[in-house]
């Protein structure tokens, strides 16, 4: 058996232990009391009942009677006279006559106990006196033995020590099974915790139930399921980086190797040397995405809060995006009311629209219209950034956000994309405690909309 287990249930064993052995004794000594306490009163009636018959007839035959029906019973009686000589007597007068010298001034109407030392005494004993018309005549004493009360008592051990060897087994076999009961789970999830620590996240608890055992299995499963999940996510993401790096560099090896042929005109060398130069940029921008990534990832980029006034803010990207839209044919309308503040970091934010804009062009056509639209609901800010560009297919939808994900892999290549611009943003949202939707309609248009907290109007 495992340490905890014996610690427990040595700890529950004697604290049931004690506590049974204290309502044992407690019990027994109440039952022998109640007992000896029921003997004497019915001791003392039967006395009081004998001096009420002695107090009508206070003669021979009536002496003789009573001490003839005691001595029938399992009780015996002595009957004096005021001056303390024995008148009658149902026991040899050598049993009791030390109970008699017992002092027995001012014996009450109702009877006294002479004794009632049941542990060290042969007899337990009550008198009644005897009054004729108000005089006291003599005493009624009646006795009983204490035997029957000895063995009464050890009948009554012998149930206690039975009834306690059956409780303590019971307990014994009930606090091994309850101590077995809690401390599986427990040994479960150490070898879980040690499985895990391993780098083996396959681990499956089983559900002990809606306890605190049970809450901490599940948070244990929870654990080695986020990390299983984080390593299969890591080991795609490794796949997808490697991937993504290769494409680029076949690109400039092939192309730096035909660059070195000598025959080439100035034009087809020109032509090659800016694919070699546009794959450079490409993989210096992914490099930077991967970077910003990563910094997001270990929490160790600083988020900067400022108060931002939203319709300066709005104002400098408008100046900043229309050329980029008018190049492509293309046009920016921005709408943003006045006195509009949100507090937030003014760079991440640039970022978050900046990429967003740079999909609006990426995948709208010429003639196409981008809107950004600041505007406030209680106390959130509400961007929306909608185009009628190419939209984005419904089954592409769910996935847009994930790193690398791309709906054409080949025309967002083209257009420069590396995948990771969407990532970038939620992630970046997220960090300021916003949330970010998209609705999109192939052929219609995208709308993505950021909602932040901490609107404030001035
Ligand atoms: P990329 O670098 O490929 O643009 P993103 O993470 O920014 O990567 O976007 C992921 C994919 O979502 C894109 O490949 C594109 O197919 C789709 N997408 C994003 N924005 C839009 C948009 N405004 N209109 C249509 N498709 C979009």
């Amino acid at each position: 058996m495992n340490k905890l287990s014996i610690k427990l249930g040595t700890v529950f064993f004697l604290i049931i232990f004690g506590l049974e052995t204290f309502m044992f004794f407690f019990l027994h000594s109440a039952l022998v009391d109640s007992r000896v306490e029921e003997e004497l009163t019915s001791l003392q009636a039967r006395g009081n009942s004998h001096s009420s018959i002695l107090e009508k007839q206070f003669n021979e035959d009536t002496i003789s009677h009573v001490t003839l029906m005691e001595s029938e019973a399992n009780t015996d009686v002595v009957i004096t006279n005021i001056a303390g000589p024995i008148l009658d007597s149902s026991v040899p007068s050598k049993d009791i006559i030390e109970y008699l010298e017992k002092s027995v001034s001012d014996i009450p109407r109702e009877g006294q106990i002479v004794e009632d030392n049941w542990k060290e005494e042969s007899f337990i004993s009550t008198v009644s006196p005897i009054e004729i018309n108000g005089q006291t005549m003599g005493f009624v004493y009646m006795f009983q033995n204490t035997e029957s009360i000895h063995s009464l008592i050890e009948r009554l051990n012998d149930h206690f020590l039975l009834t306690g060897f059956i409780a303590i087994s019971l307990t014994f076999i009930i606090i091994i099974i309850l101590s077995k009961a809690l401390v599986n789970p427990l040994i479960k999830m150490k070898e879980a915790t040690f499985k895990i620590s391993k780098g083996d996240f396959s681990v499956s608890l089983p559900k002990t139930g809606k306890d605190e055992l049970g809450d901490l299995a599940e948070s244990i499963q929870l654990l080695a399921d986020d990390l299983n999940y984080l390593k299969q996510e890591r080991n795609d993401f490794l796949a997808s980086i490697s991937h993504e790096l290769r494409t680029p560099l076949t690109y400039i090896k092939g192309y730096t190797d035909i660059v070195h042929r000598r025959n080439l005109s100035i034009e087809d060398r020109d032509k090659y040397l800016t694919i070699i130069l546009e794959e450079t940029h490409r993989l210096s921008d992914l490099i930077k995405d991967l970077f910003d990534l990563a910094k997001i990832d270990k929490n160790s980029f600083v988020i900067q809060k400022k108060l931002i006034d939203l319709t300066d803010f709005v104002f400098k990207i408008e100046q900043k995006f229309t050329p980029a839209f008018l190049e492509k044919n293309m046009s920016l309308v921005v709408e943003c009311p006045n006195n509009l503040y949100l507090t937030a970091d003014p760079s991440r934010l640039e970022q978050i629209i900046f990429n967003l804009l740079d999909n609006a062009i990426k995948y709208s056509a010429p003639g196409d219209k981008t809107t950004l639209t600041v505007s406030s609901k209680k106390h959130d800010v509400h961007i929306r950034i909608a185009d009628n560009g190419k939209g984005i297919p419904a089954e592409d939808i769910p996935y847009i956000f994930n790193r690398f994900y791309r709906v054409e892999k080949s025309r967002s290549r083209a257009l420069g994309g590396t995948g990771m611009g969407l990532a970038i943003v939620r992630e970046l949202v997220l960090a300021h405690g916003g949330t970010i939707t998209v609705h999109s309609e192939e052929k219609k248009g995208t709308e993505f909309e950021i909602i932040f907290k901490g609107a404030e109007k001035r």
